[in-house]
């Protein structure tokens, strides 16, 4: 028997997408489903999303695009990650989408035949990409290519005159490229307005209930819930300690339940003191250090509760970010593999 569920919500999932695609006006709408779909788990979340519509999938890694090969159209799905010496003669038979990354691994991509392909063309993030000051059409010569890209550097920040530098320097080398679709928002870059959305949005955090900005705050829904079983209720006295280093103090006697769940589960040490469970809405406090397999929990506002009964982490995602001193999408993809993931529809 699991001690630690994760309860997926697949209704807000897919109604983030719509809201998404509904924010995105004309562009179409895609996902960014790397790393396991954010730690949801890749397979169910593509489901969903397919079903609904979504017809781009972006991976990092090769082995995640054949991962859902199955269950999409390979030739929807785009690596990020690009083709390396090794990736070639697989990316051949998945028929799935390299994000050609630098004039290199054009030059290979052409070089082995050139099927349909991305483009990544770097625009600030100086990360992965063809650099836009010395891009030359030529590097793209006779390639089949498909999307276009840029990534934004700081598209969470609304103000951010780097977002209006990223948008010029990408449009400007856009008409040198023929490529079907143009691509550059991802989730904070969906709120950016119009200018920004092109042919096709990538939105990865605000799909699985993350939130970028306040553009954000009221219209995407929480999709991961964290849950544990109590191990054990007991008693602690008045001036004792509770967990590693002693770093919380009874201030008075109080009860106290032990639940199954920590950091190896991704519900990281920055929790320790700050964190907050609940059980039918009342608030139950992380007492003390949260260790690898248990987190101790103030049990004075549901004093009844017993072992074998399971508590729910508040686990929205701004709030637990300030919490625990962890980015949102940290909070997703370190969600482990303990974790029963259970999809509500
Ligand atoms: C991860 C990623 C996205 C999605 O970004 P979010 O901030 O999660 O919306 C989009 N595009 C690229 C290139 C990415 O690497």
């Amino acid at each position: 028997m699991s001690v630690v569920r994760l309860v997926l919500d697949g209704g807000a999932l897919v109604a983030n997408w719509r809201t998404l695609d509904r924010m995105s006006g004309a562009a179409r709408t895609g996902a960014a489903v790397k790393a396991n779909g954010y730690g949801l788990g890749v397979r169910d979340v593509v489901r969903r999303l397919a079903q609904a519509g979504c017809a781009d999938f972006f991976v990092a890694h090769w082995t995640e695009a054949e991962e859902i090969a199955d269950l999409v159209d390979p030739g929807c799905i785009s690596v990020l990650n690009g083709v390396g010496p090794g990736d070639v003669e697989r990316a051949r038979a998945l028929g799935a989408k390299p994000v050609l990354n630098s004039p290199e691994q054009a030059a290979r991509w052409r070089a082995a035949g050139g099927g349909r392909c991305d483009v990544m063309i770097d625009t600030g993030m100086n990360r992965l990409g063809i650099s836009a000051h010395d891009f030359d059409a030529d590097m793209l010569r006779g390639l089949d290519i498909d999307i276009a890209m840029s990534h934004l550097v700081s598209s969470e920040e609304a103000d951010n005159p780097v977002n209006a530098r990223q948008l010029a320097a990408y449009r400007a080398v856009l008409p040198a490229i023929s490529c079907r679709r143009a691509s550059l928002a991802n989730s904070g870059g969906v709120a950016l307005g119009a200018d920004y959305h092109f042919d096709l949005t990538r939105p990865g955090l605000a799909l699985y209930g993350g939130v970028p900005n306040e553009a954000f705050a009221e219209i995407i829904a929480p999709v991961a819930h964290p849950e544990a079983a109590l191990l054990q209720v007991r008693i602690v006295r008045a001036g004792d300690t509770i967990g590693y280093n002693g770093i919380f103090t009874a201030p008075r006697d109080m009860t106290v339940g032990i639940a199954a769940i920590g950091y190896a589960d991704g519900y990281w040490r920055g929790f320790s003191n700050s964190g907050c469970f609940e059980h039918q809405g009342r608030a139950l406090p992380v007492a003390g250090r949260v260790s690898m397999d248990l987190t101790a929990l103030d049990l004075t506002a549901a004093p009844e509760l017993r072992e074998g009964d399971w508590v729910r982490a508040r686990y929205a995602l701004p709030e637990a970010a300030a919490q625990s001193g962890f980015s949102q999408y940290e909070l997703l993809t370190g969600l482990g593999q303990r974790f029963e993931r259970v999809w509500r529809d």
